[in-house]
């Protein structure tokens, strides 16, 4: 007797999703050759197998995601549950390969690895299932407003946003910068009540009715100008001031007292149409956590024109 053949499938798939468990922390994607033996097996091991290995979806292409379904159509129906893409320029353009997700029906992440693409100009994803609620963004090295206004437009079923950004967008000069913090700086930021994100980030992503949780993490430098109050630390809702205009700025109090009430939506300056933060209605979380640059970015910061009328 086949002794494998007589375990229990609930049995067989707990060792399958044990052996799966070594993931890479990127991909969040075990090697196949974790998984390869058990395939080997019987055919019934072989679909399990294959259900648990597809469950993370990687692909460079998004012509894989067509050859692959054309051999497997249970990963668009039923058997992909996140989905890792890195997005490319095609060919003598400045346009992105698009991603259908027409009929995954049980998707609900998503992560894009931005290093070779720049979302400001397209959000390169189609027929996105209002199953997808979480989305991670890797390495978007311009996140300016008009990345959100995307990621609203596209994914406006999502409940949790994550962002690892190596810049971060200061609302008071409209630039993307990078950030550089007094030490010591505190691991981690939480603001609570749906407050914490870049005004214009917030506005962008102010009609996203289901965002509950946003995950935002910057790597930092050394600087001087931006110091947290260690028994404090969010008493002056940092969510992305550049230490240039903390440094032109906030020796003004009367300045710095209204942009921090503007960063809670409070107008203070009598109407005079400054942009107030609007807060996503289901939002609860802002968590920013900081990592340290082990080498000193130079700056190369562009003034950028957003225009986020409604
Ligand atoms: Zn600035």
């Amino acid at each position: 007797m086949n002794v494998a053949l007589a375990l229990p499938i609930e049995l067989v798939t707990a060792i399958i999703d044990y052996a799966l468990a070594a993931q890479d922390s990127l991909t969040n994607k075990a090697s196949w050759d974790s998984v390869s033996p058990l395939s080997l097996a019987s055919k019934i091991y072989r679909t399990l197998v294959l259900e648990a290995w597809f469950r993370v979806l990687l692909t460079k292409d998004p012509a894989d995601v067509s050859f692959i379904a054309s051999k497997f159509r249970e990963i668009r129906s039923s058997w992909t549950r996140e989905l890792f893409c890195k997005p490319q320029l095609l060919d003598g353009s400045q346009d992105l390969e698009v991603w259908d997700l027409t009929g995954f029906r049980r998707l609900h992440t998503v992560r894009v690895d931005c290093k070779s693409c720049s979302l400001a100009r397209q959000f390169p994803f189609r027929s996105v299932p209002l199953s997808i609620t979480e989305l991670e963004l890797l390495d978007v090295y311009w996140p300016s407003p008009f990345v959100m206004q995307g990621v609203a437009d596209i994914f406006p079923a999502l409940r949790t946003l994550k962002l690892r950004l190596p810049r971060i967008w200061c609302g008071l000069c409209n630039t993307c910068s990078s950030v550089r913090f007094a030490e010591p700086v505190p691991p981690k930021l939480v603001y609570s009540e749906g407050l914490g994100l870049p005004i214009h980030y917030a506005r962008a992503m102010s009609h996203m009715q289901h965002l509950r949780t946003v995950h935002i993490t910057v790597s930092y430098s050394s600087g001087t100008q931006i110091q947290f109050n260690a028994n404090n630390p969010t008493e002056d809702l940092w969510s992305g001031e550049c230490d240039r205009c903390v440094e032109l700025l906030y020796g003004d109090k009367d300045f710095h007292d209204r942009w921090t009430a503007r960063k809670k939506g409070i107008d203070s300056a009598g109407g005079k149409g400054e942009r107030l933060y609007i807060k996503p209605p289901a939002l609860a979380t802002v968590e920013w956590t900081f990592l340290k640059n082990e080498v000193d970015e130079t700056s190369d910061e562009e003034q950028e024109d957003y225009d986020d009328e409604e």
